[in-house]
């Protein structure tokens, strides 16, 4: 791609870094955003430089937050003994829109992926062991996605715990393998929750 302007090149290689932009696309975004107001582009990159620099993950969940602990684990009508495993907070704000679970998170951060050089010391693994050995934990809800990834983690995960007497259960699987949770309909998202199984069961499914 031939550009007649320095600018408008580093603009659209900044903006094709993005995962899902490609070249064409990232000029087109900045061709338009050169068409609005400065006003426009203003606003975008202070809500982007603040949201980078200003934004914490709860101490206790680790979930993306404004605040050092999250409304989620401040509220005092959760039940603090009923703890859900997650990826990311695409799945907390899935499970969340269900209106159907009452206990906390715990954000992992990713999943185990050895052909992506992620293993479990990259992710919020040691902390949720912590928490489960305070004894404040009844139950730890699995759900994760059911990838070969997902079910690794929940399994790593699993062989840490065990051995504190903790109740461990799986989402149940309305949700075909492969299908990441975010995409799952409130509904079945919902269900999956209500009726999870048992942990060692889901891994008869392995
Ligand atoms: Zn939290």
């Amino acid at each position: 791609m031939e550009f007649s302007s320095k600018l408008l090149e580093r603009a659209v290689n900044e903006m094709a870094q993005l995962p899902g932009i490609g070249k064409r696309t990232a000029l087109r975004l900045v061709l338009h955003l050169l068409k609005q107001p400065k006003e426009q582009t203003e606003q975008l990159t202070s809500a982007l430089l603040s949201m980078r620099g200003e934004i914490k993950f709860c101490k206790k969940c680790h979930n993306i937050s404004d605040v050092e602990v999250c409304e989620i684990c401040a509220n005092p009508s959760r039940d603090a003994s009923l703890i859900c495993v997650v990826e990311d907070i695409r799945d907390v704000m899935a499970l969340e829109n269900t209106g159907m679970f009452k206990g906390l998170y715990h954000v992992l951060g990713g999943k185990i992926s050895p052909i992506d050089g992620v293993g479990p010391s990259q992710l919020n693994i040691s902390s949720l062991v912590e928490k489960v050995k305070s004894g404040t934990v009844k139950e730890i809800i699995f759900a994760l996605s059911s990838t070969m990834e997902g079910d690794t983690t929940n399994f790593y995960i699993y062989k840490q715990i065990k051995e504190y007497g903790v109740i461990t259960s799986a989402i149940a699987r309305g949700i075909a393998i492969g299908d990441e949770l975010e995409y799952a309909d409130e509904v079945t998202l919902g269900r999956s929750l209500m009726h999870r199984i048992p942990f060692e069961n889901s891994l008869k499914n392995m």
